[in-house]
């Protein structure tokens, strides 16, 4: 069987919570590729912020 091939453009938070629930399927057949060009998945830009009046949760 031909695998669906997901292709996620930005590894941000939006981008990782949806990789990470799609993996929860557990389907076999699909094949997830996540285009991030930071170190760290799941960051962005709101919790890769340096300054501490930005976190605000
Ligand atoms: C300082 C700050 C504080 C915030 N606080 C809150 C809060 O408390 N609550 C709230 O709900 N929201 C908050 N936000 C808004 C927050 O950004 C969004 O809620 C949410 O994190 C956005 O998720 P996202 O996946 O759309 O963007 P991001 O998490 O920013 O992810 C986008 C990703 O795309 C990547 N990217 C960009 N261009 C490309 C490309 N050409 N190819 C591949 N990858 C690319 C980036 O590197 C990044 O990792 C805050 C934002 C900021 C800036």
């Amino acid at each position: 069987m031909i695998k669906r091939q997901i292709v996620i453009v930005g590894g941000g938070f939006s981008g990782t919570a949806l990789a990470i629930q799609l993996l929860r399927q557990n389907d076999d057949q699909v094949a997830i590729t996540l285009i991030e060009p930071r170190d760290d998945l799941g960051e962005g830009v709101a919790y890769s912020t340096q300054d501490p009046a930005h976190r605000i949760n």
